[in-house]
């Protein structure tokens, strides 16, 4: 069976594989939609059935090839991505060859996690582009012909990392098409990508994962329990990376901050509630206040949930006894509004708001919301 790598995306994986089959295989590809939805685990795939020694619609997942390219080790397979600069490296060398030890070992480490797992998002110290070395490398390779009948793939991850030169180089490259060569570029950040070399490619836009997809996905991959399964879910924002990074999170401790700050917002006692705005406007980073601002808005979600449906479906099944004595204390509260309150200040959050201002404005709105 092939393409069950990929969770979901069926409108794509339709796509291809009737392009696979009717033999109108475009040179380029860009591969575009937001972070961790299976852009990459896509063209993986499609490198697998590009070259699969049984079949060529279906990858059997079986054979020598479509062993070699889930390992990431097919010489058809080009796995192109940000590095460091290495000691000394000039123009035209190998793009790994003037690395450190330390360096390589971590390329191949990421290598190995990348081909564990095509969702992981790839990360090697101090690599801050895509290097025109890289892109040459490419250049070189794709002008041989592939190995064993299959097309040689090369995916540019991230492509929107290339820096100028490399952009102007990989330009090239795809203006001097080869049978063999197939190019798939990924990105989240299209607009980033120079415009000539969006039109040489053929566009597939990738949509967020849903979050039945996504809750079935941490159950059957990470054997995650159903109930934490669905709250990652709804926190995840269809990517199934940022699900994977949730897992690694104290979601535990941090729901319990969510609920102890309601407390601190409806009690009596103003000056905790600063300092916790303070704390909460410092967390370090934006994605974690927008981590808390979800899990605040899943708990407010629940205690609605609770109020007007009962305990079916409810996100935040261990909290029950707190949801219940909240809807006791504050039977008339507006939750709704509260939750659009919630809703907005996330918006807020990536849009660059002053963080002490997004939550204190946020506590002020949903005191009102809330002790109606
Ligand atoms: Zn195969």
């Amino acid at each position: 069976m092939g393409w069950e790598r990929v969770i979901g995306q069926h409108r794509v994986k339709e796509l291809l594989r009737r392009v696979i089959s009717s033999g109108t295989i475009a040179h380029a590809h860009l591969f575009w939609g937001g972070e961790g939805v299976g852009k990459d685990a896509m063209a993986i795939e499609f490198a697998r059935a590009l070259n699969c020694l049984e079949n060529k619609l279906e990858p059997c997942g079986t054979c020598a090839s479509c062993r070699k390219i889930d390992l990431l080790q097919h010489p058809n397979l080009d796995l192109v991505f940000a590095l460091p600069i290495g000691k000394n490296e000039q123009s035209g060398d190998d793009p790994v060859g003037s690395l450190s030890e330390d360096q390589l070992n971590s390329v191949k480490e990421q290598l190995r996690l990348k081909a564990e797992n095509p969702y992981h998002r790839i990360e090697v110290p101090k690599a801050n582009f895509i290097k025109i070395n890289s892109v040459r490398n490419v250049r070189r390779e794709a002008a041989l012909s592939a190995f064993e009948g299959g097309k040689r793939v090369f995916i540019i991850s991230n492509a929107e990392e290339m820096n100028a030169e490399a952009s102007n180089s990989l330009l090239k490259t795809l203006e001097e098409p080869s049978s063999d060569s197939i190019f798939i570029l990924t990105t989240a950040q299209k607009e980033q990508l120079l415009p000539t070399i969006i039109s040489r490619c053929q566009l597939l836009q990738f949509d967020p994962l849903s979050e039945e997809e996504l809750q079935e996905a941490l159950i059957s991959r990470n054997g995650v329990e159903k109930n934490q399964a669905a709250l990652i879910a709804r926190l995840a924002h269809g990517s199934y990376t940022s699900a994977l990074e949730l897992l690694s999170v104290d979601m535990v401790e941090q729901r319990q901050e969510a609920v102890q700050f309601l407390r601190l917002l409806l009690g009596a006692h103003k000056i905790p509630l600063a300092q916790e705005i303070e704390r909460i406007a410092g967390l370090g980073d934006r994605s974690a206040v927008e981590r808390w601002m979800k899990l605040l808005g899943v708990w407010l979600r629940d205690a609605l949930v609770l109020r007007e449906q009962g305990e079916e479906g409810l996100l935040n099944l261990d909290h029950l006894k707190d949801l219940t004595s909240f809807n006791q204390k504050f039977p008339r509260a507006k939750l709704a509004q509260a939750l659009e309150r919630v809703e907005a200040s996330i918006a807020l959050v990536g849009k660059n708001g002053y963080l002490p201002l997004v939550v204190t404005g946020l506590a002020i709105d949903l005191k009102r919301s809330l002790a109606s």
